[in-house]
């Protein structure tokens, strides 16, 4: 068994991987730490998926290495989303704690940049920074890279999937023409292998678990439907199978709460579990979860930690986690022990994007499946009312009670009392006027197709349009407005076309292929204290521009932005070496 000491690490690093609970290197941080503390430290190329622990296996060797005393930026992480940086940086800060006076600062698109301006005016020795808002800070003076003698390229193929491929070429040419890169992929198409050729010299190379091992018990299943209907939609599964037992993950307690409180009131033996609630609520309803009384438990991820059932036929999601990790623990929940186990996602039309990043990354397959239609819904619930007078056990005091009837159903024959008995329960039995509701999305049947052609945000060239409240009173330009949205959304700026800017408003097209749920990354945006908000375009605007302002851009936080498009600013980009 190997040890961290064993690779080459520092005491007081080791001792705070002890605090940390890390006990034992993973394979990735096993084969690269002694490779990245080299003296003579050399490129190198680490093929790894999300989970295997690959920040530490660079992270350890990076706070190792960086000289805390000089106040400089001498090393540069690049990441391609919010969330990855972020949770880097905050590895990173854990990893340093020994390391007084060695700081880490996290930049990334979406967020106020003065601050991260001002944060960058202290000494900062690792710049965690997603590509988009880094050029817009090199471009504004705010962070120099010329003492950068080690860049991180972190989930490579990720960064060149949303675009990014240009800002890291001309990032690439303000760091130090010696410095080291080291890159980790999931995955090596030619694209990455183009970029290595480019930027690194006999570069060391490192594969682990590249091809990760998923459960083959687990079948991954997403489902198509409004946001308006998902509850719905989760009714009717819970309806057609009422021998299942699982959990239904939420990201937040409210959610949690809500979604158990309305399927408690429907009379579904469901409860919810998340942080609000004390050990002792927590504990009566997992001990209740596990006496099988409960068919649905809604938690929340953190809730949710640590359970450990094995017999759960299956996990939904009511959203998709942001993090890949968290559905690899979320499905892991289910398929346990030898059986088979659904993990089943509901997803809104916008979401597929994500449905695809998940394959890719997390080496899954995903079935399209439909809503069961009021059809099945009828059907089985028939059968199940069926099942369950074949499968009762008969009371004794039913026997007392037949014989109090003095054979007052004597004259009717067994078709008769069946079919009275049926009319009896018609009201659980049919299928109630609220129910009829075709619950599917996307998959081109009744009546939402003819609402789509009527007020359709498609283009014609299959391109969704979009609306956001920035216009010429807030002095963008196309440009402006391109690179706003990219940083914002992590999508490059290529997949954004036919802007128009307008007074107070703009519009937009992004291919429908990126088309996520755009308007979830500007929850948190604003600009001058106004809160940005983007939407479907569902008047279906013309894609004409109609105006176009070139002017100076102000973003969020109101100060000066020079997200100049101009191809002047790209003639430093080029080969090293
Ligand atoms: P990563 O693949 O870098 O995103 O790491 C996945 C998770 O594993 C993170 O939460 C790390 O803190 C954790 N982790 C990484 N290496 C180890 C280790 N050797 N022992 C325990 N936890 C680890």
């Amino acid at each position: 068994m190997s040890h961290f000491s064993q690779l080459g690490l520092s005491q007081s690093t080791c001792a705070v991987l002890e605090e940390l609970g890390f006990e034992q290197p993973t394979p990735i941080q096993q084969k690269a730490i002694p490779m990245l503390l080299e003296n003579n430290p050399t490129d190198f190329i680490g093929l790894a998926q999300t989970g295997t622990g690959k920040t530490a296996a660079f992270g350890l060797p990076l706070v190792d290495t960086i000289d805390e005393k000089n106040p400089v930026t001498q090393a540069l992480v690049m990441a391609p989303t919010r969330e990855l940086s972020q949770q880097t940086a905050q590895q990173l800060v854990n990893f340093s704690k020994s390391r007084k006076g060695l700081n880490v600062e996290v930049v990334y698109g979406g967020a106020d940049i003065s601050r991260q301006i001002k944060a960058l005016k202290r000494p900062t020795q690792i710049v965690v920074a997603t590509p988009g808002r880094l050029l817009d800070l090199i471009k504004r003076k705010a962070v120099s890279l010329k003492n950068v003698r080690y860049v991180v390229l972190d989930e490579a193929d990720e960064m060149l999937n949303m675009g990014f491929k240009d800002d890291i070429d001309e990032i690439l040419s303000h760091t130090l023409e010696d410095r080291v890169t080291w890159l980790f992929s999931a995955t090596m198409p030619k694209e990455i292998r183009r970029l290595v050729d480019t930027y690194m010299k006999a570069p060391l190379e490192v594969s682990v678990n590249t091809e990760q091992k998923s459960n083959k018990d687990i079948s991954h299943q997403y489902v198509v439907t409004k946001t308006t209907h998902k509850l719905l939609a989760i009714k009717r599964f819970l309806d057609i199978q009422p021998d299942m037992k699982g959990i239904m993950f939420c990201r937040t307690k409210m959610d949690t709460q809500e979604i158990a409180d309305e399927l408690s009131k429907l009379g579904y033996a469901v409860e919810a579990l998340h942080g609000d609630l004390s050990q002792r609520q927590r504990d009566t309803v997992m001990k209740r979860f596990k006496s099988r009384s409960m068919q649905l438990l809604i938690a929340t991820d953190v809730a949710a930690r640590g359970i450990d059932v094995n017999d759960l036929s299956h996990v939904f999601h009511h959203k998709l986690p942001d993090q890949l990790e968290s559905y690899t623990h979320r499905s892991g929940r289910t398929g346990r022990a030898g059986n088979k186990g659904i993990s089943m996602a509901f997803i809104n039309p916008r979401e597929d994007r994500r449905i695809k990043e998940i394959e890719r990354r997390v080496n899954v397959k995903f079935e399209k499946i439909t809503v069961p239609s009021v059809e099945e819904l009828k059907v089985s619930r028939i059968n199940n009312w069926a099942s369950l007078i074949l499968n009762t056990k008969v009371d004794e005091q039913s026997e007392s009670i037949l014989n109090s009837l003095h054979g007052q159903f004597a004259d009717l024959t067994k078709e008769d009392l069946l079919k009275r008995l049926i009319t009896t329960q018609l009201d659980h039995l049919m299928i109630q006027e609220d129910e009829e509701i075709d619950l599917n999305e996307g998959d081109g049947r009744g009546r939402k197709d003819k609402r789509e052609s009527s007020s359709s945000s498609r283009t014609k060239d299959g391109n969704n349009r979009y609306f956001i409240n920035v216009g010429l009173m807030d002095g963008v330009t196309d440009a402006d407005l391109k690179h706003f949205l990219s940083d914002v959304t992590g999508i490059g700026r290529k997949h954004f076309s036919d802007l128009s800017i307008q007074k107070n408003c703009s519009f937009f097209n992004i291919e429908s292929k990126h088309d996520d749920d755009l308007s979830k990354h500007f929850e948190y945006i604003e600009v001058e204290g106004r809160p940005i908000r983007v939407n479907r375009d569902e008047e279906g605007r013309p894609s004409k521009r109609k105006a176009h302002y070139k002017g100076n851009t102000r973003s969020r936080g109101g100060s000066r932005s020079n997200h100049s498009a101009n191809p002047a600013t790209r003639r430093n980009r080029g080969r090293r070496r």
